[in-house]
């Protein structure tokens, strides 16, 4: 029968999978520096890095991360 033919012809149809989720690049703890003990600079920075990540403000966690990592070498 005409109807069974095309039916049939549907079931064949190859399914089509929705693309995989993008996963955004998470870094963010492997470039997280350590705060140097005892440096009030450093204390300041990774507070200031807090609030920001409590915030969402990823620039400013950032910008934490930049200058704590430079901090170091002024110590
Ligand atoms: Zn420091």
């Amino acid at each position: 029968m005409l109807a069974n033919r095309s039916e049939t012809q549907i079931m064949t149809k190859p399914r089509s999978y929705p693309s995989a989720p993008v996963v955004l690049p998470d870094r963010t703890d492997e470039l997280e520096p350590t705060p140097v003990e005892g440096c009030a600079g450093c204390t300041e920075l990774a507070k200031v890095r807090d609030w920001a990540r409590a915030g969402h403000d990823m620039t400013t966690v950032t910008d934490c991360n930049v200058l704590m990592r430079k901090h170091p070498e002024g110590h």
